[in-house]
């Protein structure tokens, strides 16, 4: 019996991954909550957008995706482990409050 997160590292793992995940980048290589701020960041993340915990449809599904900096990507991590969502680049354009934890510290 394979726990969630192992079959989860496996996918990122595996070529396919490596592909999609190169190929996303290609196409969207900027940061888009940097963008939301008006900054010119480039993405060296595929982040989810609705934390997958293992679905196979939300880890796949390129909708769910988006391009983050590693330190954006560190604050939504953060955000999701503090409360359980993320607020990141929603697809109603949520606002990127600057009292928001990575808006501070940065710069
Ligand atoms: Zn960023």
């Amino acid at each position: 019996m394979q726990s969630e997160s192992g079959q989860v590292k496996r996918w990122y793992d595996s070529v396919r991954w490596r592909k999609a995940r190169a190929m996303f980048l290609r196409y969207d290589p900027l940061c888009c909550m940097c963008a939301k701020r008006g900054m010119t960041v480039v993405a060296t993340i595929v982040d989810h957008k609705i934390p997958h915990k293992g679905d196979y449809d939300l880890f796949w599904n390129q909708d769910n995706w988006q391009s983050l900096c590693a330190s954006c990507h560190s604050g939504v991590k953060r955000m999701q482990e503090n409360h359980g969502y993320s607020q990141a680049c929603g697809v109603d354009g949520v606002p990127l409050d600057a009292g928001h934890p990575w808006n501070q510290g940065e710069r």
